[in-house]
């Protein structure tokens, strides 16, 4: 596929999980990938080397996000890693993938140090990389944003999670309104259980497994190459018409 040929993509978390995966069909449809991590060299080595294996092209970048001026070192490290390759810094494709969920975050059991961490790795992160990118966008220019399905379940242990990734819905609704008119579209893609290095202290195991594809429409545990799969359209000219959507990318979960 060629689809994106000549286009620009970076993806934040791209080394692993469902980063990993966007990463490499964006590549495999012509991109040129910007894998940003934070810190697993390896692993970020190791998936540019996967995708120049395959004939893709792409490079790593590392910052860690959720601190303070981490838009800011993205984005420089964006810009010079594309004025080598390519000549100029135009990015088409924004991808707000990294996203983390390592706390207990119910209303008895969150503090305001783990809360606080959640909301400046998923939110404020991806907020002020909107806001620095899209100076290097233009025509024809994607966001997406990675959201989840516990919106939509109140699931107790992930409420502070689940707000994060609520926030993430108001702020592509209200973006798209204001980039559309640049022909810019943004949209968020909610995944359900799939399995990453995130999820697999859990849903490695079978009764794990077995537990989630009875709440599934699609009887199975996802995996980053489905989430992929709806990025990559999102991500081309075919979803023009698109924007400030919500799409769920669940596999059809906790219907009733
Ligand atoms: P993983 O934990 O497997 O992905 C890790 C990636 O994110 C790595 O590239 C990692 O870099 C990077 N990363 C993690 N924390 C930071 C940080 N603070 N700063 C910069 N980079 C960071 O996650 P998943 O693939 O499971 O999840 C990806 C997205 O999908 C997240 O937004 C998540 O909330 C969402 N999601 C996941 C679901 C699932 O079941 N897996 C379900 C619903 C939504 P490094 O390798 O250097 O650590």
């Amino acid at each position: 596929m060629t689809a994106l040929m000549g286009k620009t993509a970076l993806v934040t978390g791209g080394s692993r999980g469902i980063g990993r995966g966007i990463c490499e069909r964006l590549a495999a449809d012509g991109a040129l990938v910007v894998v940003h991590y934070a810190s697993n060299d390896t692993a970020a080595k190791d998936t540019v080397a996967t995708i120049e294996a395959a004939g893709g092209r792409a490079f790593a970048i590392q910052a860690e996000l959720g601190i303070d001026g981490d838009a800011d070192t993205v984005i420089h490290a964006v810009q010079a890693g594309l004025r080598e390759r390519t000549g100029r810094t135009r990015l088409d494709i924004l991808v707000n993938n990294a996203g983390i969920n390592d706390s207990d975050g119910g209303i008895d059991t969150e503090t305001p140090q783990a809360f606080d961490r959640l909301f400046a790795v998923n939110v404020r992160a991806p907020f002020f990389l909107i806001q620095k990118a899209l100076p290097l966008m233009g025509q024809g220019g994607r966001i997406i944003n990675i959201g989840s399905g516990v919106t939509r379940i109140a699931l107790p242990g992930e409420l502070a999670y689940a707000m994060t990734k609520a926030a993430i819905e108001t702020l592509t609704r209200n973006v798209a309104n204001q980039v559309g008119s640049r022909g810019i579209t943004i949209n968020t893609v909610a995944p359900g259980p799939t399995r990453t290095d995130k999820t697999a202290f859990f849903l490695d195991r079978p009764q794990a497994q077995a537990m989630v594809a009875a709440g599934q429409a699609i009887e199975r545990v996802g995996t980053p190459a489905d989430i992929a799969n709806v990025v990559a359209f999102l991500a081309s000219d075919d979803s023009a018409w698109l924007t400030a959507n919500l799409i769920d990318a669940t596999g059809g979960s906790y219907l009733g």
